[in-house]
């Protein structure tokens, strides 16, 4: 991912997709040729296939890593926790990456680990439960160490500061920047953020992390993670999951529309187009990206990207082998 974007020229403009693997076998037929339509339309960067809390997608989350990957020819980064996991499926999925040529890990922890009562049961059932990862540094960690510059490495940061059960009262960045410093100094490539509506708050954070002290922080790329707008209730669902503030303005333009689903998602378009166009006049980097949290969906990503002219133009290479597969006979 970072060679890809690194090699960008400056100024430019990327963006990547996620997906998650679905559940049944006609989700993932489904799934795999809009995902074709999409790679060829709309010409990501990269894509992201998320993982389920304790390994639980494992199997069908490296099963659609590997259509990205393989058939579909797209960059892929896999999405990895490391809590409540044995040590045996990170090794088993990180070889698995390997072998289905995956160069990317999204590093994170997952739900908190469990207490240890509840550990100990867990242990019994499953000798090979591990202690050892606890946060999300411990699989960067891990990664370097066993695979030393294999993969390209992500991992999570949070605009308006991370709060779960770990760290119920905690909802300000400040209090996971010395974590976030410490797993970038342990050998993060990259970060990609936990979704936002407010914009400002990104505009602070990311002026907060490229003026660390540190200097961990000042040229690596900070990808901010934007949700397309599907229903009101499904923005309302994953805002309160997330934690993410939703501005009063936008509240209201959504709060006008709510009974009509069709003018939800057309608002929505319109406020994440403003959102990217707002992101992108930011200065200080050199080149912009961004993600988007598709929940499998083609249409609100695909006006946003074209309303905001993220999608990158075929090269002239690409060019001829389109027109050689339309010209009827030149095969
Ligand atoms: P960490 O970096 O370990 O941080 C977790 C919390 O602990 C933070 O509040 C941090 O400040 C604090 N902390 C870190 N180290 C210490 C320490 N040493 N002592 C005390 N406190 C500490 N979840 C999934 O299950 N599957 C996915 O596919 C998935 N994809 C995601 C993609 C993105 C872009 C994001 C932002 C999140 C994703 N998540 C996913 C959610 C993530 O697993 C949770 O938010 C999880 O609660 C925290 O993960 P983390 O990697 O940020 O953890």
């Amino acid at each position: 991912v970072t060679d890809k974007i690194h090699a960008l020229p400056e100024g430019a403009n990327y963006y990547s997709l996620e997906f998650f693997p679905p559940k049944t076998s006609m989700g993932f037929a489904n799934l795999t040729s809009r995902l074709e339509r999409m790679s060829q339309a709309l010409r990501p960067l990269f894509v992201t296939v998320t993982w389920g809390a304790g390994g639980s997608t494992a199997t069908k989350s490296l099963e659609l890593a590997e259509i990205c990957q393989r058939q579909l020819g797209l960059t892929t980064c896999l999405h990895l926790t490391c809590t409540n996991m044995s040590r045996s499926l990170i090794d088993e999925a990180l070889e698995q990456a390997k072998v289905l040529g995956i160069r990317n890990i999204l590093a994170l922890r997952g739900d908190a680990p469990r207490s240890e009562e509840y550990r100990d049961e867990a242990q019994s059932l499953d000798e090979d439960s591990n202690k050892d990862f606890t946060w999300a540094i411990d699989l960067v960690r891990y990664i370097k160490r066993q695979y030393g510059e294999y993969f390209c490495v992500g991992v999570a940061a949070y605009p308006e500061g991370h709060s779960d059960e770990s760290h119920p009262e905690h909802q300000d960045p400040g209090f996971d920047m010395p974590y976030l410093v410490e797993k970038t100094k342990a050998g993060a490539d990259f970060l990609m953020t936990q979704l936002f509506f407010d914009v400002q708050a990104f505009d602070r954070f990311e002026e907060m992390l490229r003026g660390h002290e540190s200097g961990v922080f000042k040229t690596i790329p900070i990808i901010p993670g934007l949700m397309p707008i599907q229903s009101y209730q499904i923005l309302r669902r994953t805002t309160k999951l997330s934690h993410a503030k939703l501005p009063a303005g936008l509240l209201e333009r959504l709060d006008a529309v709510k009974g009509d689903d069709e003018l939800v998602k057309q608002v929505g378009v319109q406020i994440l187009s403003e959102m990217v166009e707002h992101i992108k006049k930011r200065p200080s980097v050199a080149r912009r990206g961004f993600h988007f949290y598709t929940l499998n969906l083609e249409k609100a990503v695909s006006h946003i990207l074209e309303n905001t002219h993220l999608i990158p133009p075929t090269t002239i290479e690409e060019d001829a082998v389109i027109d050689v597969e339309l010209t009827p006979g030149t095969l």
